[in-house]
């Protein structure tokens, strides 16, 4: 039995996880923009303070919890495309399945772990 990456189009994967994450990176800095101009916070510049920044404001005003969520998952499934860990659960270990993953190709949690 092939292992799961061996029946992904990781390259394809990759693409569609890009092009999500952008999306939702562009909601959040469109919902996370300053309230006032010149108030000595910059988004976007260095993505990573700008995304911390972000994401206390967006705690603050309670929205956008949902894309922090999918950003977080999305980042997570990336990261698991390079260690090549991708279609392997992040918590038990075992493979997800792969029409899960046609479905929500963001999922690092096979079924059973997911619905714990
Ligand atoms: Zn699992």
């Amino acid at each position: 039995m092939a292992a799961p990456s061996d029946e992904l189009d990781l390259a394809e994967i990759e693409r569609n996880l890009r092009a999500r994450r952008a999306e939702i990176h562009a909601k959040i800095a469109e919902l996370a923009k300053p309230p006032e101009r010149g108030s000595g916070v910059s988004f976007g510049k260095r993505v990573g303070d700008g995304t911390t920044e972000a994401v206390s404001r967006l705690n603050e005003i309670g929205i956008g919890n949902n894309l922090l969520v999918a950003a977080e998952r999305v980042d997570r499934a990336l990261a698991k495309i390079e260690e090549g860990s991708y279609g392997t659960c992040d918590s038990c270990g075992r493979p997800i399945l792969a029409a899960r993953l046609a479905v929500a190709p963001e999922s690092v949690l096979c079924i059973d772990c997911a619905r714990r």
